[in-house]
């Protein structure tokens, strides 16, 4: 029998998940904090993507090339053995079936055509694991665009692979060496660079980060992902919408995405982060990368390296959004240890014949703990993102397993 949850959790008042308010705004987070000629081509980006957003031309553009080169829909898929195992009914969200492996062809995809609007011959963009690298190399590839990747050293040290696939679709990779050489530092490089680029180059933001429109923009073009999969999940369970909702969160794209198509129902959402990179659980209010919000820092305000063993969490901040919805008590965000998140990938592997991305194995690992401690109780419907796929982390796996 199915345990059917009791529905304590407030079902949002309109507008939750919808348009920011004024100036990119959510709640007190957000916003647009950058140089002066970066504001203004923020504010060409914004326009730009308003109307081509209001635009069905655009948008049947974009579900064509989602349907033709990335492969969506993405199936619902349920997870079996590993459901018998824990008691819950788990459901998949197949990321890692999207062309190049991850949900960042997603949003590269509308950004890129969106460059294509603005007559920008070039994309900009910064990347961790290198799944938003290769999403834009191969972004721009398909329309005819140049791509400047910006990649912190160490990072290009744990991701060859990715490199490798970036340079062969004719982007150039630009190894970043200040601070921890992870993203936050490459984020960083490719904002300088933007400055001087404005005039012929897009920056393609790889996350819901960054200044105004890119959190809100990067949601809509990441939301496919929820709406899919409140379909699927109607189709397929009665109940309509699953009890939980789960997704790990490094910037928050995966998360905000799949979160939007179930913000105005009661289903439970659930972010996880990385112990080490953990911005909405333990982060405080500050301001980088051009916009507010939640960041690890130390006294004096200074941002703090994040530490973890997936690339692409390894990020000491939040999206601004996702700190709003943590305000409203609408969403909740948890933590797991590398530890989890490799024992969590290794089950998978074992119990679905699927190598789930670390960042995805986070958001198992809570559901796996949460199963086991009376959190998920017994029968309930959780449906969870798997952001990718891992054959990104076989070198680091290798050396743990
Ligand atoms: C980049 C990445 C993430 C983290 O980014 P979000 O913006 O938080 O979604 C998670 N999983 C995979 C596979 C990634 O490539």
């Amino acid at each position: 029998m199915r345990n059917l949850l009791p529905w304590r959790e407030p079902v949002p008042p309109d507008g939750t998940m919808g348009e920011p308010g004024t100036r990119g705004r959510f709640g007190e987070y957000g916003g647009r904090y950058a140089p002066e000629s970066l504001v203004e081509a923020c504010r060409e980006v914004d326009q730009t993507f308003r109307e081509a957003w209001a635009d069905p031309g655009f948008r049947g553009d974009l579900a064509r090339l989602l349907a033709l080169h990335a492969g969506r829909p993405t199936p619902l898929t349920p997870a079996r053995r590993l459901s018998e195992e824990l008691g819950v009914q788990l459901y998949l969200k197949r990321e890692d079936l999207t062309h190049t492996g991850s949900h960042k062809i997603n949003n590269v995809l509308g950004q890129a055509l969106l460059a294509t609007r603005m007559g920008r011959r070039r994309l900009i963009a910064e990347t961790g694991a290198g799944q938003h690298g290769v999403a834009t190399a191969t972004a721009a590839a398909l329309l005819g665009l140049e791509a400047t990747v910006f990649m912190g050293e160490r990072d290009i040290e744990r991701q060859a692979l990715n490199v490798f696939r970036m340079r062969m679709l004719g982007a150039e990779v630009i190894p970043v060496i200040t601070g921890s050489r992870t993203l936050k530092d490459a984020t960083s490089e490719a904002m300088r660079h933007w400055v001087g680029a404005t005039g012929d180059s897009h920056y393609c933001v790889g996350s819901v980060i960054g200044p105004d429109p890119y959190p809100w923009m990067v949601r809509e073009f990441q939301r496919v992902i929820g709406d899919e999969a409140r379909g699927q999940f109607a189709a397929e369970l009665r109940t309509g919408v699953p009890d939980h909702v789960v997704a790990c969160v490094g910037g928050g794209s995966n998360a905000a995405g799949t979160f939007a198509g179930f913000a105005d129902t009661p289903a439970r959402l659930v972010g996880v982060e990385a112990e080490g990179g953990a911005g909405a659980a333990r982060g405080r209010l500050g301001v980088l990368h051009g916009c507010r919000s939640l960041f690890l820092q130390d006294d004096d305000g200074q941002i703090t390296q994040a530490h973890s063993i997936a690339a692409g969490l390894d990020y000491p901040g939040v999206g601004p959004e996702h700190a709003h919805l943590r305000d409203l008590g609408r969403a909740r965000y948890v933590t797991v240890t590398d530890d989890e998140a490799v024992g969590a990938a290794v089950r998978l592997a074992r119990t679905e014949g699927i190598v789930p991305a670390l960042e995805s194995a986070h958001a198992l690992a809570w559901v796996i703990r949460a199963a086991g401690g009376g959190e998920l109780p017994s029968g309930s419907t959780v449906l969870m993102t798997l952001s990718g796929r891992g054959d990104k982390d076989v070198s680091t796996l290798k050396e743990l397993l």
